[in-house]
Order: C-alpha cells, then sequence, then structure tokens
C-alpha cells in the first residue's frame, strides 16, 4: 500500500523538516541521502583530537526574524546565541592594509576614509560617493555603486565577490549584496534578524532529533534510483534540480568551496570568521571554528581557508550561479518539472536559489502542509511551492 508512503531525496534541513511534518500525521516515510551523514552542507561535527566543532562544509550560523521557524527549532536541541562579528582585511583609501569591520558600519566608514564622523556625516559623506545616477539597480555592481560609491566598493566588494562568484560582479544579481546591511552606526553584527544563534551540540545533532521519530526511515549513502519512486505515493527532491533530469539540458552551474584546513595550538585569529576582500589573495575567508563557541575553551585550533571554484562533475554543489546568461537551461528544467505529478522540489539546490536555512525551513514546512492537503484531497501536485 503505496498510499501513505513518502519518499524523500536528502536529508538536510528541507528533507528532515518534510519528514517530520508528514510522520507526525502517520505516514510512512523514507529519507535517502548519498552521503553517509545527514544535515547536507549544514553538517557540523565535533574534532576528534581537538573536540573543537567544525562547520565541515563552512560556517552556518542560524538566523532569523521568523518566529515559527525558531519556535521550531527549539524543540530539537540546544542554541547557543551567537551573533557574527565579522572582520574584513583590506587596504584603506590611502592604500594601507588594515583590519576592518564588516559588514560596513560607521566604524568600517571611518578607518576606511581616516574620519571621525558622526552618522549623519557620514551618510552625507556617502551619499555623496554613491552614484545616484542608478535608479534601480540591477546588478550587484550597481547596487554597490548605488549604496557605497566605488571607493568602498573596490575595498570590501569586487575582488572578494569575482573571487567568490568567478565573474565580474556586473554580471551577478543585485539581490547577492541585499544579503549585507549597511549602517551608519556602530552596530556590527552581521546580521540582522532577531534570533541569531548555532546549535550547541551542531547541526547533525538538531537534523538526527528532526528525523527520530517511528515513521521516518533514513536510509544513508543511499543514492536516488528512479524505480524507487514506484513504492511512494509523493517524492520531495532536496539535491540538485538538474541531477533529478540527469543533467538533460546540460549542467546548471553551482559554486563549490575548497578548504585548506590546519591545525595550530592557541589562537590563530581571533574572531571566527576574517574575509580577505582583495582580488590577488586566492582564497575568500578564514573560519577559526572554535570561536563559534565562545562557552567553551581549547588549547588547541583549528582554522578553515575557504577557496571558492566553478563546480565540478564531482564537487560539492554549494551556491546556484543564478546568471541571466543560464536561465534557458533553468527554465527548460523548471518546465520539464512542472510536467511531473508526484515529485515536488525543495531546498536550495532543488529549487536553485541561494537560501538561507530559516527561508529553507519555513518554506519546507509550508510545503509540506500544501502538499499533504493535496494528497488527502485527490488534487494534483505542483513540482514548485514558491515561485523560482
Ligand atoms: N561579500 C563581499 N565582501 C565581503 C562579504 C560578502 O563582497 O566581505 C559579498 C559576496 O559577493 C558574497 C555576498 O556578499 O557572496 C553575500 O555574502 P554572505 O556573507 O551572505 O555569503 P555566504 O556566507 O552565504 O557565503
Amino acid at each position: 500500500m503505496k498510499n501513505k508512503k513518502i519518499l524523500i531525496v536528502g536529508a538536510g534541513f528541507s528533507g528532515a523538516v518534510i519528514a517530520r511534518y508528514f510522520a507526525e500525521l502517520d505516514y510512512k516515510v523514507t529519507v535517502i541521502d548519498s552521503r553517509g551523514t545527514v544535515a547536507g552542507n549544514c553538517y557540523s561535527c565535533r574534532d576528534e583530537e581537538t573536540g573543537i566543532m567544525l562547520h565541515i562544509y563552512g560556517p552556518h550560523i542560524f538566523h532569523t526574524d521568523y518566529e515559527e521557524v525558531w519556535n521550531y527549532l527549539q524543540k530539537f536541541g540546544n542554541w547557543k546565541p551567537f551573533i557574527n562579528r565579522v572582520k574584513a582585511v583590506s587596504n584603506d583609501i590611502s592604500g594601507k592594509k588594515q583590519v576592518f569591520s564588516m559588514p560596513i558600519n560607521l566604524h568600517t566608514i571611518n578607518q576606511f576614509f581616516g574620519k571621525t564622523f558622526s552618522p549623519q556625516e557620514a551618510q552625507e559623506f556617502i551619499t555623496n560617493q554613491a552614484d545616484n545616477s542608478i535608479k534601480e539597480p540591477k546588478s550587484f555592481e550597481e547596487q554597490a555603486m548605488k549604496l557605497v560609491g566605488k571607493d568602498i566598493y573596490r575595498a570590501f566588494f569586487y575582488g572578494y565577490t569575482k573571487k567568490q562568484w568567478g565573474v565580474e560582479p556586473r554580471e551577478l544579481p543585485a539581490s547577492i549584496l541585499k544579503r549585507l546591511p549597511m549602517r551608519f552606526n556602530y552596530n556590527d553584527n552581521y546580521f540582522s534578524h532577531k534570533f541569531q544563534a548555532i546549535p550547541e551540540d551542531g547541526y547533525e545533532v538538531i537534523v538526527k532529533n528532526i528525523l527520530a521519530h517511528k515513521n521516518i526511515e533514513v536510509k544513508l549513502n543511499t543514492p536516488f534510483a528512479r524505480e524507487m519512486q514506484d513504492k511512494f505515493s509523493h517524492t520531495f527532491w532536496s539535491a540538485p534540480l538538474d541531477l533529478y533530469f540527469n543533467y538533460e539540458f546540460g549542467r546548471l552551474n553551482y559554486r563549490s568551496l575548497n578548504f585548506e584546513i590546519i591545525r595550530d595550538s592557541g589562537d590563530f585569529q581571533g574572531n571566527a570568521v576574517i574575509n580577505y576582500c582583495q582580488e590577488d589573495i586566492p582564497f575568500t575567508r578564514i573560519c577559526e571554528h572554535k570561536h563559534f563557541e565562545y562557552w567553551r575553551e581549547f588549547d588547541k585550533t583549528i582554522i578553515y581557508r575557504e577557496y571558492s571554484k566553478l563546480c565540478g562533475k564531482d564537487d560539492i554543489p554549494y551556491y546556484p550561479i543564478r546568471l541571466t546568461s543560464s536561465q534557458k537551461t533553468l527554465d527548460c528544467y523548471i518546465e520539464k518539472a512542472r510536467q511531473l505529478k508526484n515529485v515536488t522540489f525543495v531546498g536550495r539546490l532543488g529549487t536553485y536559489r541561494y537560501l538561507d536555512m530559516d527561508i529553507t525551513i519555513k518554506e519546507a514546512l509550508n510545503t509540506a502542509q500544501e502538499v499533504e492537503k493535496n494528497l488527502r484531497t485527490g488534487k494534483c501536485q505542483n513540482a514548485f511551492y514558491v515561485n523560482i
């Protein structure tokens, strides 16, 4: 009887949250993942030698304004408040290398220009720096020029963004820069959200707890095979969208990351995240993971130098690259997906969008609810329950 059986491909946040929703309504849920761990790219675990919690696929700080998402996560583990205070290495206006505060705030502006501006003075100064002829920024570059002007753009955004995305910032959407706040006060919190935290025992524990239900079976190291779907009334797909179709229209572009991992003793950089904004430094940032766990003490340290690269055939996809030039390929996949009756695409990779964890969870909850309602009432399902 396949009526109340659900298949979920991918054991990240999307897959786990949807699995839990159906399990609680007494569906039998099978979650498969080709990797040997749950939590997808959020996965973090303790290093055996030092006990430091490592964010294996890069730093993940949970931040949200959605109270329902925050409350939902509280049920599955202990969260420690964490404010991400990022530093950024670049040259100031005179060409002198310095460590700045990121996101751009009054401290960054004063230090960069060698000034002691008040908030209002800084605002007036930056307005004069900015390109006011740009009314509706269409690209990352236009957004930056309109917001901060050429000097700050070149020092903090141009090189970092080119390294991170592998293309000129004028080819990228403005939405990427809109992720970052810009402030005319000394608030150096990287995020502006009401809730900001890190799970005390890592993301693996949170996701395992979401999946810990008698109606959920998790099969790790299990790649998807099409015939698996025959036994289920509905499939949720959170792996890359193009993989579902065996790359029939060519590969969608993703960025992947390489980490150079260095073990040392003491304190390497005195902060969890330091960005390297200049183009001639090959890595984008260094994360010193023990600083994410400010409530514990470690003699030793582990740092991850992060290098961004185009995602090859055997690499792990991290960031979907939404270039206008690849829209045609994406449209072909979307069109093809829409013809399917029993599959819904979810999450960062399944919907090919640069999503944060909180949006992923919120969308997973909404999508699960919609699909369940349609299953119960015999209505047609959609491939996407979000705008992609
Ligand atoms: N960015 C930048 N300089 C920085 C930090 C960020 O140019 O010092 C740009 C870069 O294009 C990056 C985007 O802002 O991809 C979004 O940054 P965020 O920190 O949200 O990236 P993530 O942590 O998701 O990699």
